[in-house]
């Protein structure tokens, strides 16, 4: 399928998408059982897409049915590994084969620029659907080391059904990284989108039908948190509980695991990020641009953004004007512009959230050095510059708070001691990076840094052969690379008397 290169291409490729919202529950589209839809509105300029089953209790019950009907009749669940990499790796080819069309889903639910959907978002999910193929097949199960007269097996199970709940800012990435390994293992899942972009999920669900997924091994319910995705996650039925969203969403469903049936539960949640940039940094120029993307990078809208700029001091006004020089190139343009660096945010509410944090940024003698309003490249849509605010205070709401929006907060250290001690006085712990020539500082404060990734004299690497969390409030348990495999199993011993 030919990709589009101009705004007026990918436009063309837009008007002509159907775009579907109803829910997909055992192996079809459906309406939510009340009827009741809501109206899905594109950030880009405020234009309504199509409407959306507004599923409840009532559609939760009959995906959790034919998840656990799907599971317990073995198609998938008891299917050899090599079928269900078969499978997998059929959808990653069909992913791969819809990049265009699942990249315009993405912008237009969410905004962000069509270029990042293509070649990150639907980019990463086919290495994610891919790459978790390819392993399911070479992970052994244990013998455990006894004497002759028994024998210990350790094996991995399925959990059964499992609820994923995920959010907007990469909502088929987010919710490939819940399916894959999930899938992987032999689970049954009933997967709600975000309310915000739904769109993409549910093709993905149609998708994996065409690939050989039997129905009612995956299900889609589109839908609000309190509606749908609290059923789900109080369902009696439903064994393991996976979330990506906000620190305060992610502790409710920890409790509601706890008030229902102790579902196995685990959240990936918010961040604020630290980057520590030393004077000996080897390159500030690589680090300023690095800075800046860091943040700004699909409108700041990432669980692991930089948001928290902490530099030494001796190089400080200087640093802080260089990030402002690559800032100032990232204006937002129309997202289907194949050269825009930022997009829309989400849309109105999140619009507001990032202006009412950025009314508050000057607290404690904090300047505004880049940005700070709101502009309309495209009438009608939700678009604020890129914004930095030097010399603001630890403790500053902006310094503290997950803001997920493009907004920098700048705050200079002296030395190594005072630059950890402000990076881990925070909740949070996600991510955090560091910038230095000198090899023992790297390894030192990267060991020191409470967080579950950190990056040297970069930022954002990875891929799917690491793990990926938080530590302290960031949340509990890992997606990507073989640790995701423990979320989705319960490990059995079965002992033998040989005797
Ligand atoms: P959110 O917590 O508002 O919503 C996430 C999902 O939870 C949505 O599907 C929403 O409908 C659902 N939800 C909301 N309230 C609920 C309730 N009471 N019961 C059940 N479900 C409910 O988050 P968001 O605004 O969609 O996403 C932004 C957040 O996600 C940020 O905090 C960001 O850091 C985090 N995030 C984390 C990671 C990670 O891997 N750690 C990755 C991406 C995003």
């Amino acid at each position: 399928m030919s990709r589009p290169d101009t705004q007026e291409a990918w436009q063309a490729r837009a008007e002509a998408l159907s775009l579907r919202g109803q829910a997909f529950v055992d192996g079809r589209f459906v309406d939510a059982a009340s009827g009741k839809t809501f109206d899905n509105l594109s950030p880009i300029d405020g234009r309504r897409l199509c409407a959306v089953a507004e599923c409840e209790a009532e559609d939760v019950e009959r995906a959790v049915t034919a998840a656990r009907r799907s599971f317990e009749a073995g198609r998938w669940s008891a299917s050899a590994p090599r079928h269900r990499k078969k499978v997998l790796l059929k959808l990653a080819s069909l992913v791969e084969q819809h990049a265009p069309e699942l990249a315009l889903l993405e912008t237009l639910d969410m905004g962000k620029p069509v270029s990042d959907a293509l070649n990150v978002d639907v980019a990463a999910s086919v290495r994610c659907l891919s790459w978790t193929a390819e392993a399911i097949d070479k992970v052994y199960d244990e013998i455990a080391p006894t004497g002759q007269d028994e024998l210990g097996l350790v094996t991995r199970e399925p959990l059964g059904v499992v609820g994923a709940i995920v959010p907007w800012n990469f909502p088929l990435l987010m919710a490939t990284w819940k399916l894959a390994p999930a899938l992987a293992m032999g689970n049954s899942v009933v997967l709600k989108p975000s309310e915000k972009s739904p769109l993409s999920a549910l093709r993905l669900a149609e998708l994996a039908m065409e690939a050989g997924l039997p129905e009612g091994v995956l299900n889609v319910l589109p839908g609000f948190g309190r509606g749908a995705g609290e059923p789900l996650a109080l369902h009696m039925d439903v064994d393991g509980l996976v979330f990506t969203g906000s620190t305060a969403v992610g502790k409710h469903l920890l409790q509601c695991a706890g008030r229902s049936n102790m579902k196995r539960a685990y959240m990936e949640c918010g961040g604020k990020s630290p980057n520590l940039v030393f004077a000996d940094a080897p390159d500030l120029r690589a680090a300023a641009k690095a800075a800046a993307s860091g943040i700004f990078y699909n409108q700041g809208e990432v669980c692991t953004a930089a948001s928290r700029l902490l530099v030494e001091r001796s190089i400080k006004d200087e640093f802080v004007s260089l990030v402002a020089e690559y800032g100032a190139r990232m204006q937002p343009r129309h997202p289907l512009d194949p050269g825009a660096p930022m997009g829309a945010l989400v849309d109105e509410a999140q619009t507001q959230r990032v202006m009412d944090y950025i009314a508050k940024g000057e607290e404690g003698g904090a300047r505004r050095v880049l940005g700070g309003s709101r502009i309309e490249p495209v009438a009608g849509g939700c678009y604020v510059e890129p914004t930095i605010f030097d010399d603001v205070p630890h403790t500053a709401t902006i310094a503290r708070e997950e803001i997920f929006g493009p907004v920098l907060a700048v705050t200079a250290f002296e030395d190594e001691a005072g630059a950890l001690r402000i990076a881990n006085d925070t909740p949070y712990g996600l991510a955090a990076g560091l910038w230095t020539r000198d090899l023992s500082r790297a390894h030192r404060v990267a060991r020191a840094l409470r967080a579950g990734s950190v990056w040297v004299n970069y930022w954002d690497g990875g891929d799917m052969t690491a793990p990926f969390g938080g530590y302290k409030q960031s949340g509990n348990g890992r997606d990507k690379s073989l640790h995701a495999f423990d979320k989705y199993t319960e490990l059995k011993a079965t002992w033998i008397n040989l005797g």
